[in-house]
């Protein structure tokens, strides 16, 4: 049996897809995002957190059946509230096998992944043939200034990206609005245009940027260094409308 490594488990949540659903925190992500606000989900052990003085291990082991099981206790508020269960991070694509056979088990329950896409073709496909729905995070078009703020470049990204916008399942496509970074006329209207005509793609949002993302840094022995003005309103392009795209800006 496959087990995995996950470091939170939220449940009644209401802003991970549909309905009211539990959501899962996997351990693990390949990039570096200069503004992640869940940076104790960047390696892929466990590791000690210290708050208020206190400190715990952050992240546990759980094999595949017991996950499903805790998931599945709630299947009533599912049902009724016609939510489900989604996978985040972290990055839930790093724990492939696992994920795979957790969704498996959840079958008949509607699963969602929230990714940003770095995956390999592979692993992106085999995962998104078992789920219903996907939020897909979508941070910067160009691959040299991606690669600049997040550590890795983005070829993979845009080609699962692709892969997703062929599917017809239903996405939602999430921008973190960086300020000076992303909020560019020129990324929108590249992040617009590759999203133009996919079937399934139910709205983009922009979510505006936090300066509580580096609160938590300190407390896994991080230091948080935007070096971007975190003060700075950022610019809105609506880019998608134009394009009958759905735009939400949270
Ligand atoms: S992809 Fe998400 S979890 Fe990974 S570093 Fe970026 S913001 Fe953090």
């Amino acid at each position: 049996m496959q087990t995995g490594v996950i470091f939170s488990i939220e449940e009644f949540a209401v802003n991970d897809g549909p309905g009211i659903r539990t959501t899962i925190f996997l351990k693990g992500c390949p990039l570096r995002c200069m503004w992640c606000h869940n940076p104790e989900g960047q390696k892929a052990a466990p590791q000690p957190l210290t708050k208020q003085g206190r400190t715990e291990m952050c992240g546990y082991t759980i094999d595949s059946e017991a996950l499903a099981a805790r998931v599945r206790k709630d299947e009533d508020i599912f049902r009724d509230s016609g939510g489900g269960v989604t996978f985040t991070g972290g990055e839930p694509l790093v724990q492939a096998d696992f994920l795979c056979e957790v969704l498996d088990r959840l079958e008949g329950i509607h699963r969602a992944i929230e990714t940003c896409g770095y995956a390999s073709e592979e692993n992106f496909k085999r995962v998104l043939d078992k789920v219903d729905y996907v939020l897909f995070d979508v941070k910067i078009v160009d691959s040299a200034l991606h690669k600049r703020y997040t550590g890795v470049e983005n070829e993979l990204i845009k080609t699962n990206l692709k892969h997703l916008c062929e599917s017809g399942k239903p996405f939602v496509v999430r921008v973190p609005l960086i300020p000076g970074v992303n909020d560019t006329r020129e990324n929108m209207e590249a992040t617009a245009e590759l999203l133009k005509g996919a079937k399934g793609l139910q709205r983009v949002e922009l979510l505006r940027y936090h300066k509580t993302a580096g609160a938590k840094y300190p407390m896994v022995g991080m230091e948080y260094k935007p070096d971007f003005d975190e003060d700075a309103v950022p610019e809105i392009h609506d880019t998608f409308t134009e394009r009958d795209i759905k735009l939400l800006i949270l």
